[in-house]
Parts: C-alpha cells; structure tokens; sequence
C-alpha cells in the first residue's frame, strides 16, 4: 500500500454513507442493538463488534488501520498516552520472575517503569545494556528473557541498534522483540520489515504533529495485538479519546510534508552548529560525525528532527542565559509539534546526582519554522555562552 492511498483512501469509506472528505468523530462511549440475538452475538468478541468504546471504537480503530499500514504490521492499538502504549506493550510478554534486556538511556518513563516504580515490584528483573554492539545484547540473554526492548534511536545521544542482528538473536532464543520507534515515524523506519515483533509510539510528538495531543501506539502481529487487547488494553484501560484519535487522524494526513521540511531544516542547523566555535560535540544520527552513522544509513531512511550539542562552556550560568534570550525557540519538553523547542540538561542533571548525560548537553527539536530564523536567533544566543 503506498502512503497517500493509507493516509486518506484506507478505512475511509467503511463506517458512512454520506461521502465525508475528513472522518468523521463517533463520540459515544457505547453501540446499541436491535435484538437480543444480534447483541448475545456482538459480545463474545469485544474486537470483532462495536460494542463499548474501551474496547472498540470506529474514529480509533481507522487510526490504528493506518498507522498498523505504514508500519507495516498486521494490528495497531490506540493508547491514551505513548506511556500507556509502552507499558502494555513490556507487561504483555512478562510475568513474576521473568527477565527483560533493555538498552540503556531509554526514554525517561520508560527507564522508571522497568527499574523503579512498577516492574521490581512485581519481581521481573531487567538488565540495561550498551545496545550499540549486538554481543551485549546476546550475553545478557539468560534461560529467564522474555522480552528485548529496544530504542534506535534513543533521545539525548541517539544511539542505535543494529535491529535486523538483534532481531535475529532473539529469534533465535524464542524472545519476543520491542522497539520505540517515535523518533523515525513509520516513514523513517520500518522495524518489522527487520524482524523486530512490537513497534511503539508517543504519537504525542510527530504523528500528531501539533503539540495537542498525548497519545500512543502499538503495533505487531495480530497475535501478539490479540493479547495485549484481551489483557492490558481492556484491562487497564488506557485508551485514547474519539476526538484524539481524529486529531491524529488529521495529524497524520500531513505528516509526509511535515517530516519533510524538518529533517530538511534539521540538516541546515545541523551544518550551522558543526564547527561551531562554542560548541564542543553535535550529536545526529543521520550524519557521517555520528559513531553509528553507517549503521542509520543501512535502517534509517533519513534523520529527524532532533539535535544534541554540548557547548564547550560548562558554566551553568551562561547556559542559562543563552536559553533565556531565545526569541523563537520555545523551552519546554516533548518534540515534533510546529514550534522549535529548546531543552537544556542543565534543568534536570543537578550536581550531586549522578546522571549519564553532562551539564552542558542541550537537545533541540526543529519544528516548521524557516530555519533563517532559527540558526540567527542561536547565534545571537551564542554571544552569551
Ligand atoms: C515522549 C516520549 C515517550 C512517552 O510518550 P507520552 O505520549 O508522553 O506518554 C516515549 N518515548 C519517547 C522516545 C518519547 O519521546
């Protein structure tokens, strides 16, 4: 299927007779019957029929048609939140005394899930890896490993895995395989084309694309979706609203010529900020500076919209004041809306508590602005590191 017949033919017809050019919201929580029988029928399979919305929902189910379409899955699940999608995805394939590899640095709840707040809890151990060469993932591999769960490119240093070689070690040890994929888009990357089982998604940053939405995705084979329906996802109940899942239906329809225009402005800063006198160290995947960068040419299609750099100055105060005088970039968290964003480690690595990334890292997401703007308003910025 190519991607302008997913993005607004697939589904689009099935659940209307009136000819909408957008789809439509079904915003109601429930679906009535006309008889007993046909009702005694619809409730045996909670997927199968629209019965209540926790379950299945006709504006959410045209979502997961799609976004199961780029990455080329068999099912999607829509969550209420990329967290959401994440911890059904990991609690689906383990139990008490199960064993879970995951590489290091992954994003920063998900990193809370499995070591702090609600795995150790329940007994599942998990060890964090240097997933960059694929031996350490292969000697961590122990009788007890059910899950590898991956993040290529992960946020901050955006390192990678060789997913194809991962995949196939899992494989070959009965382990069942999961990847974050939000920072590539199904249009970057395609790890089940690789063999990986389960891709993930905040669509909160590129797939909705606006900055309003927290939602998240979730997609594999239809047996592995089967379970997660059947347990975590009717369970817990995470779900995504009607009107969100159409803000990322909406979201998605541009999302090709948004991706576009980042990773083209991404590569402009990206040569603004090489060699740049303040600036110690530029991190992007998609660039010959990058350790892996033969690697993110041979899984990657292109690179996206985030950038890393450490200023060759480690005085807080400077850093500070550089972040402050910024005109158009916006400081805030999360990525991939319209606006330019800006975030300085320096707001959460505090002295005395030991982190992996320095002081003096600041992570900036490209948005859709002309990038004239952006590169001179750093610039300006930079006279005061
Ligand atoms: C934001 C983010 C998440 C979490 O998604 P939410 O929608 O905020 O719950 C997961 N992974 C990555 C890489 C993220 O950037």
């Amino acid at each position: 299927m190519d991607i302008p017949y997913i993005l607004n033919v697939l589904g689009e017809d099935e659940y209307t007779d009136v000819n909408p050019v957008a789809p439509p919201i079904y915003q109601t929580s429930n679906f009535f019957f006309r008889t007993v029988e046909e009702f005694r029928n619809a409730i045996t399979s909670e997927k199968e029929y629209w019965i209540y919305s926790r379950g299945n929902n006709p504006t959410v189910n045209l979502l997961c048609r799609k976004i199961a379409a780029l990455e080329h899955a068999d099912e999607a699940l829509a969550f209420g939140s990329g967290m959401a999608a994440i911890s059904a995805a990991i609690l689906s394939n383990v139990a008490t005394g199960d064993h879970i590899i995951c590489v290091r640095n992954p994003y920063s709840w998900t990193d809370t899930l499995l070591n702090r707040n609600l795995l150790p809890r329940f007994g599942i151990n998990v060890s964090m890896v240097d997933g960059t060469h694929s031996e350490n993932i292969q000697n961590a591999i122990t009788p007890k490993t059910r899950l590898i769960y991956l993040e290529s490119p992960n946020s901050w240093t955006f390192e990678l895995q060789d997913l194809a070689e991962i995949a196939k070690i899992a494989k070959a040890a009965g382990i069942v395989t999961a990847i974050d994929n939000s920072y590539s888009t199904p249009l970057y990357q395609n790890p089940i084309d690789l063999g990986i089982d389960l891709v993930v998604h905040t669509a909160s940053k590129y797939l909705g694309g606006h900055s309003d939405t927290v939602a998240g995705i979730c997609c594999g084979s239809s047996e592995l979706i089967d379970k997660i329906f059947k347990n975590e996802f009717l369970t817990l109940g995470g779900i995504i609203a009607p009107q969100n899942a159409w803000l990322l239906l909406r979201g998605l329809r541009t999302l090709p010529v948004r991706m576009e225009r980042i990773s083209n402005s991404a590569e402009k800063v990206l040569d603004f900020l090489l060699g740049h006198e303040k600036i110690e160290k530029v991190f992007y995947p998609n660039h010959p500076s990058h350790p892996q960068h033969e690697l993110a040419r041979k899984q990657m299609k292109r690179g996206s919209g985030l950038i890393t750099f450490q200023t060759k100055t480690t005085d807080i105060q400077k850093i500070e004041a550089f972040c402050n005088s910024l005109k158009y970039w916006k400081m805030a968290v999360s990525w991939g809306g319209y606006e330019s964003l800006i975030i300085p480690s320096c707001t959460f690595v505090r002295p005395g508590l030991y982190s992996e990334i320095p002081s003096n890292f600041i992570r900036i997401s490209i948005g859709l602005e002309d990038p004239e703007f952006l590169t001179q308003d750093l610039e300006r910025g930079f006279e005061l590191l």
